[in-house]
């Protein structure tokens, strides 16, 4: 039996993908990439940004007639939309099999066995506690050194454009016990590096009474024998305390680079927004890291045409991208999620403004992007091997611990994804970087 499976959105829907498919595997299934070859098409939907809908359908219209030429073919919709829509999707897309809500992924497989026994649709969206799914660990992934752990689901803040405490539901911390388990499975399988994944991951544990706090589970974590390198995401700026940033100074496996999302650079913006800080106290945060880590990458996420964003508003967060000179950004016009706060505020930005700005954006990142790369030219850096470049041409790819891709010619060594060499850097290029492999003496003082 063969499973299909379309991710759509965040690093949380891949890993939760991930996690799909080894439920299937260990009930003896294999995966494949071509729907028309599969038993289950599963559709893991996000609800974050624009029209999520439109792409979901379209793909309904592609798989819900493959059943005529597949009968037993099992379709199913997972993730933010499942959550939000619940059997209405089935309304609309006649033939849907199978709707599975954010707390119910851990129930696919039982769902599908329900469906194929009783050929009636079902939809399970209800909330659980503890999220159905979140102790299911997705393994490995594709370059077999690096793995997504999932440490909490859901958010309690409430931004006001954001949808996803209403489809990932309240803020539950994963027992710690289970992470730090998991992750030396994962090292004792070769796994070189961690992402630990979560709605709000600086929050972890403070709401679970007798629960480590997320500095004390990251120390935790460090100390596993084997772990190269850290990372986590998302961070919530106004949760970003000062012992998680002394956690940079402190760990070495740590790695220098955080996602901290900004939205606005505009105080009465982020006012609107419910962010809980203000730009002078972003950027004091952002001062504190450097001083904590030196040369940490920060990326970060901006929605610009916010309702009541202004021309002198969007100067501000221009002005902040100048200050911060952020790595890379992700850049998004505002729109509306029907259900939150903001779906409601007045004052909204005409699109073409709002395409105006983003294209604003954009043009001065890549200014600041390039800069940062070229700065990186002569550099020496660590670069963890994730395997053959897509570049082909017989180069090698792999990351810096700023989480810069590097390609490199392999000269006399036949790498493997996992190694750690020493890269002198060459030539920047518009999103990666190119680079020289040094070895012997030369390679030394990495
Ligand atoms: S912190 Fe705000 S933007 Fe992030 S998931 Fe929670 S509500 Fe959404």
């Amino acid at each position: 039996m063969k499973i299909y499976v379309e991710t759509y959105g965040c690093q949380m829907n891949v890993s939760d993908s991930g996690k799909l498919v080894r439920l299937f595997r260990e009930r003896g299934w294999s995966q494949t990439a071509e729907p028309g070859r599969a038993d289950l098409i599963v559709i893991n939907t996000c609800s974050v940004r624009e029209k999520p809908e439109l792409k979901l359908f379209s793909a309904l219209g592609r798989y819900i007639p493959l059943k005529k030429r597949r009968p037993g073919l099992v379709v199913a919709v997972g993730g933010c939309v499942a959550q939000q829509w619940g059997e209405k999707l089935q309304e609309r897309a006649p033939g849907l099999d199978i709707v599975f809500g954010t707390h119910q992924l851990d129930r696919l497989p039982e769902l599908v066995e329900a469906v194929c026994r009783e050929h009636r649709p079902l939809a399970e969206t209800d909330f659980k506690r503890a999220p159905g799914g979140l102790e299911v660990a997705a393994g490995p992934g594709a370059d077999g050194i690096s793995a997504m752990v999932t440490i909490m689901q859901g958010c309690d803040n409430f931004c006001s454009y954001c949808i996803v405490p209403y489809v990932r539901g309240r803020e539950y911390s994963r027992p710690s016990a289970g992470i730090i388990a998991e992750i030396e499975e994962l090292v004792a399988a070769g796994v070189k590096e961690v992402m630990l994944l979560g709605q709000n991951v600086n929050s972890y544990g403070l709401k679970t009474p007798g629960e480590l706090s997320f500095p004390v589970l990251l120390r935790r974590v460090a100390a596993i024998p084997g772990l190269r390198r850290i990372r986590f995401t998302t961070s919530h700026p106004k949760d970003l305390s000062d012992e998680l940033i002394a956690a940079f100074a402190e760990l070495d496996n740590l790695c220098p680079a955080l996602h901290l999302p900004l939205q606005a650079g505009s105080d009465a913006v982020l006012e609107r927004m419910g962010r809980g800080y203000t730009a002078a106290s972003y950027l004091e945060k952002v001062e504190k890291l450097r001083r904590a880590r030196p040369g940490i990458a920060l990326t970060t996420d901006i929605i610009v045409g916010f309702p009541g964003e202004s021309e002198a508003d969007f100067g501000e967060t221009l002005r902040l991208l100048e200050e911060v000179r952020y790595d890379q950004i992700f850049s998004f016009k505002y729109s509306v999620r029907p259900g939150t706060r903001a779906a409601a505020f007045p004052d909204g930005v005409p699109e073409e403004e709002k395409k105006e700005r983003l294209s604003r954006c954009h043009h001065l990142q890549d200014r600041i992007t390039a800069e940062i790369l070229a700065a990186e030219v002569g550099r020496r850096r660590e670069v963890l091997v994730t395997g053959p470049s897509r570049r082909g041409g017989g180069e090698w790819s792999g990351r810096t611990p700023e989480n810069r891709i590097v390609n490199f010619p392999a000269r006399d060594l036949e790498p493997a994804p996992g190694d750690l060499l020493s890269v002198r850097i060459t030539e920047a290029l518009k999103h990666s970087l190119r680079g020289k492999l040094l070895m012997g003496m030369e390679a030394d003082a990495v």
